[in-house]
């Protein structure tokens, strides 16, 4: 991803974001949980055999721009990554939760989202 000016991902609109349109219904994603703040479904190119992204309805465009009254719907995002985890029987075998920010970390998509990975041994620390 080409290197772009600080506060960029800022510019990201709710009308052009995937995710909004995920969590509103409007293009089909398999759905793993549902619920008034957030849902979950399966990552298109899942890099895991457990691959979910957890997303808040609201358009927040990443992690960086979070406020302090967010604080609990991130906490929520984690709680909920938790339980799904729980459900793929992904417990006691392991599982990676991840939020990307920025061109480093390889953020594509402007919507927070958390990644759940799971079902195979992960390289520590990331590649
Ligand atoms: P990022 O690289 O921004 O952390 O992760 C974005 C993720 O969203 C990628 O893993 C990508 O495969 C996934 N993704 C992008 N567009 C779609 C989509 O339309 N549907 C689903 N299910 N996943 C998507
Ligand atoms: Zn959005």
């Amino acid at each position: 991803m080409p290197r772009q000016a600080a506060g960029y991902w800022e510019r990201t609109s709710v009308a052009d974001c995937v995710f909004c349109r995920i969590a509103s219904g409007e293009i089909p994603a398999t759905l793993v949980h549902s619920d008034n703040q957030c849902v979950a479904f399966r990552d298109l190119n899942p890099q895991a055999p457990t691959h979910v992204l957890v997303i808040p309805r609201e358009h927040i465009t990443s992690v960086a721009v979070a406020t302090p009254e967010q604080e609990p719907l991130l906490g929520h995002l984690v709680r909920i990554a938790a339980d799904v985890a729980r459900r793929e029987g992904l417990e006691a075998s392991g599982y990676r939760l991840v939020f990307n920010h920025g061109p480093d970390a390889g953020q594509s998509v402007f919507h927070i989202h958390l990644h759940l990975l799971g079902g195979r041994r992960f390289a520590w620390p990331p590649g």
